[in-house]
């Protein structure tokens, strides 16, 4: 076999990672070019939904991933000055889904579990240390190269996250904005579930504190707690990183004499963004380089996970020659508006409700909330939705 036949896959991150071990699997020759010396094991994702886990419990991961996170059936949406709350309880998809429950679990396990299973595919090789600086393409071949390297393939998949290369190669624009707000990510051990009552695994919260701009977020994952605050209407971002800023947000969130441990501390700006097309010849895009959206609901990983299996499925038709090349467009038909329309559109709606600082418009939202969560059918349909099974039920009848 030439190695122009092999894939090249640009980025070891989650999705990456999950399309290398599916071309492996498959019997198709990778390589994967990561710049880091190893995967990025900053806090990022934590949240995977029952589609993916799916998925991954065909790769033999689901298992083994669940064991290090917490199966998190319910989530919410709260006011924190009462506790009053509206709690989803995924229990309601027990027919379309193996997995009825967030898993709660930082992504790099995820792809420390990949790592572990590419380890033994002999048809895979990932080269760390190795960043990918330009990206071409001809009739018959695509070619990927950096300092003192040059590897031509088949086809060459960016999968190289937010500021992409071979997105820039492809000529591409990434249409959107950037949200105005900073997030601050911050994590502790503190165990708030022991102090507010009624509290699941993934709150989203409003509150009438002035140490907010309205609204936080706590997601719990194994042995700490990540609470997503925003500045202050007066706070600077400068200000609201301050140890005793931070102080005062958790303290907000429950009073207590001790100082809060507070283990990292990230500040992050949110885009809204897609490409126009995932693919251009023999350059294809998937994950954070093709589509970027508010984390507000948990589906940008995700999202990218289901790319990769999309895709490895249509590339596995057409590197056999199952299938002409031209059907590498249906993986855009399919999942580019799965991504406009359930990923980004949804996670901009999720974002919007908690920014909502109208009393009387909280109100109402979360009255209906209340009465979409005790209905079954209204539940069900709102975490099929929320749980990005109807979107891939959709992406799967385009031909
Ligand atoms: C605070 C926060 C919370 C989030 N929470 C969630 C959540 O709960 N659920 C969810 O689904 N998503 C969430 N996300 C989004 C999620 O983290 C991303 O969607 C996910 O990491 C995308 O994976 P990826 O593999 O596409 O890209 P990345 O994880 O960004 O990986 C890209 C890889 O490519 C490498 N690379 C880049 N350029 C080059 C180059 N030129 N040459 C070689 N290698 C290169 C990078 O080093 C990196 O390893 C969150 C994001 C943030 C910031």
């Amino acid at each position: 076999m030439a190695e122009r036949d092999r894939v090249v896959i640009v980025g070891a991150g989650p999705v990456g990672l999950t399309l290398a071990l599916l071309l492996g699997r498959a019997g198709i020759p990778a390589v994967v070019l990561e710049a880091e010396a190893d995967i990025a094991e900053e806090l990022r994702a934590s949240t995977f939904h029952p589609p993916t886990l799916d998925m991954l419990d065909t790769l033999g991961l689901a298992e083994p991933l669940i064991a290090q996170g917490l199966v998190t059936p319910t989530w919410q949406v709260r006011m924190h000055e009462t506790g009053e709350r509206a709690e989803f309880d995924l229990g309601v998809l027990a027919a379309d889904t193996a997995h009825p429950f967030r898993l709660q679990a930082e992504q790099h396990k995820l792809s420390r579990l990949l790592l572990a299973a590419l380890a033994a595919e002999p048809l895979v090789e990932l080269r760390f240390g190795h960043a990918v600086t330009s990206v071409a393409q001809e009739a018959d071949r695509a070619r990927a190269g950096g300092d003192g390297f040059a590897l031509d393939a088949s086809y060459v998949i960016g999968c190289d996250g937010a500021r992409s290369v071979v997105r820039r190669a492809m000529g591409l624009a990434f249409e959107g904005d950037t949200y105005p707000e900073t997030t601050i990510l911050a994590t502790t051990p503190f165990p708030f579930h022991e102090v507010m009552p009624g509290l699941s695994n993934v709150n989203y919260v409003w509150t009438e504190s002035p140490a907010f701009s309205g609204t936080f977020s706590l997601l719990r994952v194994p042995g700490r707690w990540r609470a997503s605050l925003y500045p202050a209407p007066d706070e600077t971002v400068e200000q609201a990183l301050a140890p005793a800023a931070i102080e005062r947000k958790l303290q907000a969130i429950h009073p207590r004499a001790e100082r809060y441990e507070v283990q990292d501390l990230r500040p992050y700006r949110i885009h809204q963004r897609i490409v126009p097309t995932y693919r251009v010849g023999r350059l294809l895009l998937a994950g954070d380089a093709a589509h970027l959206n508010s984390p507000s609901g948990g589906m940008g990983m995700n999202g990218g996970i289901h790319d990769a299996f999309e895709l490895a499925a249509t590339l596995g038709a057409v590197w056999r020659g199952e299938a002409e090349a031209a059907l590498l467009d249906r993986y855009t038909r399919r999942r580019r508006p799965v991504a406009e329309r359930e990923i980004i559109a949804q996670a901009d709606r999720n974002r919007a409700r908690m920014r909502e600082r109208d009393p009387a418009r909280r109100r109402a939202l979360l009255e209906d909330l209340r009465r979409t969560a005790a209905d079954p059918v209204k539940a069900r349909a709102h975490l099929l939705r929320s749980s990005m099974i109807a979107g891939l039920r959709e992406a799967a009848t385009i031909a």
